[in-house]
C-alpha cells in the first residue's frame, strides 16, 4: 500500500516489466519517482510520490497511454482525458 497522499502514478504492466523504459523513466523523473530492481523491472518509489511536480516528462517519455499520474487530492489525472 501506498504511502503518498497526494499522488498516485498507474504505470501499465507493458511498460513495468520492459528494462528500457523503466530506465527512461528513472531517468527522466526529476524528483526520483522511478528507479529499477536488479533485474531491470520498473519500481515506484513510494516515499517519493508527492514530490511529483506534474511536468509530464514520465508521460511524454512512455508509449501513450501507458502512464497516468493521478492528483488524489482532486481527483483529476494527467494526461488530461480528451
Ligand atoms: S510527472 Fe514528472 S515528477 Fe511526476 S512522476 Fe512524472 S516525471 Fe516524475
Amino acid at each position: 500500500m501506498s504511502e503518498a497522499l497526494f499522488i498516485a502514478v498507474e504505470v501499465s504492466p507493458e511498460v513495468a516489466s520492459a528494462p528500457e523504459l523503466a530506465r527512461k523513466l528513472t531517468e527522466v523523473c526529476p524528483v526520483d519517482i522511478f528507479a529499477q530492481n536488479d533485474d531491470g523491472t520498473l519500481r515506484i518509489v513510494d516515499e517519493n510520490l508527492d514530490e511529483c511536480v506534474l511536468c509530464e516528462l514520465c508521460i511524454n517519455a512512455a508509449p501513450a497511454g501507458t502512464i497516468r499520474v493521478v492528483k488524489l487530492y482532486s481527483g483529476e489525472t494527467l494526461p488530461a482525458s480528451t
